[in-house]
């Protein structure tokens, strides 16, 4: 039987969470033969008797896979020999809170969390940041933790890639797994850039199948808007979906990708003019644990057009949390 991977998920109460922790340990995210342990970092101070009432679910499923499972409210132990660390809690924006103010609360707790991770993780842990703004999230806890290496680093937005192949796939009336290089350029926010340029169905590129007006009047503002979509239908963010991507997430970074293109926020090395050590979302292959950015694409203007919005708006984003990061 394999080692057990740590594996620490925040946000426990939430209800990402409640869908996510149950694949975790049903073996969705590493597989049918790899057992995990699981630690929960809730928040101090908080009532964390959702977070009993989940393990106690948990413990109810007798998952084969779950080998140990343990609460905390302290970073330092929380996060102690994390092999996978998944930051899903965030303070969620409250009635008159600015953006500013959004940004500033999540910043602290991604400090400390950085800072914690720093100390005490697996120096390979691998890290995905969900809770939002999830790039610059990532981009703080990264930089609290400088003797982890910065690839170690990542955020959602493989939701951003399921949605746009969703899309695609039914107005192309294929399958899914049909499709190929279907890429998410960015921010996890409304400016991120769905491109198909390079998009593959049954191994024939989309674009005489496609429309310019379908592409920029529907499809674009579909997949960056579908979060303000769910919320006003089901009076609730996603999150199931967001359990699901998180899911594929990590298990293409941990056992491969298969040459397959995944979106991946993580930190730039300078490909595509993104400054380095941004993090931000590129077409990602994964193989032996490292989730490397495709390079060398001929990217149309109106990616380029977006791909430089996305970088002002990641440095205002910066710009506004700085003084939480060394
Ligand atoms: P919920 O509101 O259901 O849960 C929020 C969780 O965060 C709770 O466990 C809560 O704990 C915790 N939390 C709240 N404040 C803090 C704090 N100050 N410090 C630490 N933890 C805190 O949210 P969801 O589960 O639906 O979503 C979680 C995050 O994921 C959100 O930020 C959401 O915007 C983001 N998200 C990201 C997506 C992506 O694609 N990147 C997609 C969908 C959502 P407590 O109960 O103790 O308050």
């Amino acid at each position: 039987m394999k080692k057990p991977i740590n594996v620490t998920v925040t946000g426990a109460t939430g209800q990402i969470a409640y869908s996510l922790l149950f694949r975790i340990a049903a073996g969705c995210m590493f597989g049918t033969d790899q057992p995990v342990n699981l630690t929960l970092l809730g928040r101090a101070g908080s009532n964390n008797a959702a977070m009993t009432g989940t393990m106690m679910e948990l413990e109810d499923c007798a998952f084969p896979l779950l080998w140990n499972m343990v609460d905390t409210t302290d970073p330092m132990q929380g996060f102690r020999d994390a092999d996978v660390a998944l930051l899903v809690g965030a303070r969620p924006r409250g009635p008159g809170m600015e953006r500013a103010d959004l940004l500033q609360a999540n910043a602290s707790i991604f400090q400390t969390q950085g800072r914690a991770l720093n100390e005490v993780a697996s120096r390979d842990v691998k890290v995905l940041v969900v809770g939002n703004p999830c790039n610059t999230n990532a981009w703080i806890a990264m930089k609290n933790a400088p003797d982890l290496k910065a690839e170690n680093f990542s955020a959602l937005m493989r939701l951003d890639q399921n949605r746009a192949e969703a899309q695609l796939a039914k107005r192309l009336q294929v399958r899914t797994t049909d499709l190929a290089h279907v890429a998410v350029w960015g921010n996890h926010s409304p400016s991120m850039a769905a491109d198909v340029t390079f998009s593959t169905a049954c191994g024939e590129s989309v674009l005489p199948k496609l429309d310019n007006v379908w592409l920029e009047k529907e499809f674009a503002p579909t997949v960056a808007k579908r979060g303000g979509a769910i919320l006003a239908a089901r009076g609730a963010s996603s999150a199931a979906s967001a359990a699901s991507a998180s899911v594929d997430h990590m298990h293409d970074w941990v056992l491969g990708s298969n040459q397959r293109w995944v979106t991946m926020a993580v930190p730039s090395k300078g490909q595509y003019g993104v400054p380095e050590g941004m993090v931000f979302g590129f077409p990602c292959v994964c193989e032996n644990g490292v989730a490397t950015p495709v390079e060398g694409l001929a990217l149309t203007d109106v990616t380029k057009t977006k791909i430089l919005a996305n970088i002002r708006e990641l440095q205002a984003e910066a710009q506004a949390v700085k003084e939480f990061v060394p």
